[in-house]
């Protein structure tokens, strides 16, 4: 018997990316989410006779930020290409793409493994226009137009990922690079981010690749992990069963709900697609002035703001790495550390905002940035404790109230409340002070012993019988 030990995984992900552009790639209607059903549509994106594309400026600026952020070559001359195919979404019955001469080439994004740092090829990225949407009710199937012409960024890496861990890290990589360049929202509830995961699987040793898997349209990282490891195993458990059989090139469906894989079709290969120039669209010139000037406007990307808060900030791998998983978190934790008394606050707002607050948002069933509390009333708060106003105890008192009243600040909630203020009067504290200490004579004992755990004790028995 066989392990995974002996056998190579091989697989490559094709992202697409739905960029934030007011307006679709080759249309002027609107490109947002959430409409009624075909409401945002125009003659271009439902593919009237006669109707001709005009291509999106704006796109094609993210396309090349995206190229910039990933250290790929910007194409200076690229093409459009249509895909034909049929389905009931798909108005025009083909695709517009860039088959033979994509916008961005030659890029790669480094993931951190375990011990390492590598480096993950991007082959090539390019632009083109989504479908439509199929809803299915009981008796008929809508079709849905909003969403056809919108404008997508297909990432296709090399097939050089080891694992679905990998896999999933490099995906990840990939969503905060758009977020990051602000090229797209990438909101995977909304379909903004899907994964396309082709694998393959071979004897360690062995140097040419087999027949792979494709499986398709997955919309989270979880899954995208369930998806290809269940994947492997099936495809090491049937060469094991018999060295000589040849997997057929398919392309699956990952079932999110029965978390199985089903396989839909037999591959289509790049004949199948007919691919042809698209007559409709004139090549695309880059010049050279815009990517200078989008170079120069490429804004600090996750991993340098990581290592940012890390070496200069202090804090740790963990946190700067759950801070900066999403750039709106990473922002507003720049802007609450501007309301601390010093950026050497940083460590303690961190703990507050990954650990005391993200805890009371789970709890409240939400994500921490839509509570609303504003950057300066978190800043407030770490003030206070930092100026010793109010021990860290009553602390989470006061970001309980937060919590309940967002907009009302840790000053004023501190204000309503007395009980919130240390007790700094000796004529109150004096008595406590005096009874805690009769009634444990012992530990007065064990602190002229030198036992320094007794003074612990002491000052806890107070802070307890004072609430803190
Ligand atoms: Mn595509």
């Amino acid at each position: 018997m066989t392990s995974l030990k002996d056998w190579d995984v091989v697989i490559g992900l094709e992202i697409h990316v739905q960029l934030n552009t007011h307006t679709k790639l080759f249309s002027p209607a609107p490109n947002t989410f959430g409409e009624n059903p075909n409401q945002n549509i125009s003659t271009i994106c439902t593919g009237q006779p006669g109707s001709l594309p005009l291509l999106n400026e704006a796109a094609v600026e993210k396309a090349v930020q995206f190229g910039l952020a990933v250290n790929a070559d910007i194409s200076r001359q690229s093409s459009f290409d249509r895909k034909s195919y049929f389905y009931p979404d798909s108005p025009r019955n083909f695709q517009i793409t860039q088959f033979f001469h994509p916008i961005v080439k030659n890029g790669y994004v480094e993931i951190s493994l375990e011990d390492s740092v590598k480096k993950v090829e991007i082959t090539a990225a390019h632009l083109e226009d989504d479908a439509g949407t199929l809803k299915h009710f009981s008796s008929f199937t809508g079709v849905d137009d909003n969403r056809a012409g919108a404008p997508l960024m297909e990432i296709i890496s090399a097939p050089c990922l080891k694992s679905a861990s990998e896999a999933a890290l490099y995906a990840k990589e990939i969503k905060s690079i758009f977020q990051y360049i602000g090229a797209s929202d990438a909101n995977m509830d909304q379909g903004q981010l899907r994964m396309d995961a082709n694998i393959s699987v071979r004897p360690q040793g062995e140097t040419t690749l087999r027949n792979k898997v494709e499986i398709k349209n997955i919309n989270s990282f979880h899954f995208l992990e369930l998806a290809i490891n269940q994947e492997i195993s099936r495809q090491i458990a049937i060469y094991e069963k018999d060295p000589h059989a040849v997997i057929a090139s398919s392309t699956c469906r990952f079932d999110p709900v029965q978390k199985t894989l089903t396989v839909m079709r037999k591959k289509e290969s790049a004949e199948d697609y007919r691919y042809m120039p698209e007559p409709d669209i004139p090549p695309l010139m880059i010049e050279e002035e815009l990517i200078e000037r989008l170079t120069c406007s490429l804004p600090e990307l996750r991993r340098a703001r990581k290592n940012r808060y890390k070496e200069q900030l202090q804090l740790s791998k963990d946190a700067a790495e759950i801070l900066t998983e999403e750039k709106a978190l990473a922002d507003y934790f720049e802007e609450a550390l501007s309301f601390c008394p010093s950026s050497l606050s940083a460590n303690l707002l961190a703990n507050w905002i990954t650990i005391e607050f993200f805890g009371r948002a789970k709890e409240a069933g939400k994500h921490f940035l839509s509570t609303s509390i504003p950057e300066k009333h978190i800043g407030s708060l770490i003030t206070l404790i930092e100026d010793k106003t109010i021990t860290s105890r009553i602390a989470k008192s006061i970001a309980d109230e937060m919590m309940k009243k967002p907009h009302t600040s840790p000053q004023t909630i501190v204000q309503e409340n007395p009980d919130y203020l240390p007790m700094s009067d000796p004529a109150i504290i004096e008595p406590i002070v005096e009874k805690i200490l009769q009634d444990h004579p012992q530990s007065i004992e064990g602190f002229k012993n030198g036992k320094q755990k007794a003074i612990s004790f002491l000052v806890g028995q107070v802070m307890r019988s004072t609430k803190g």
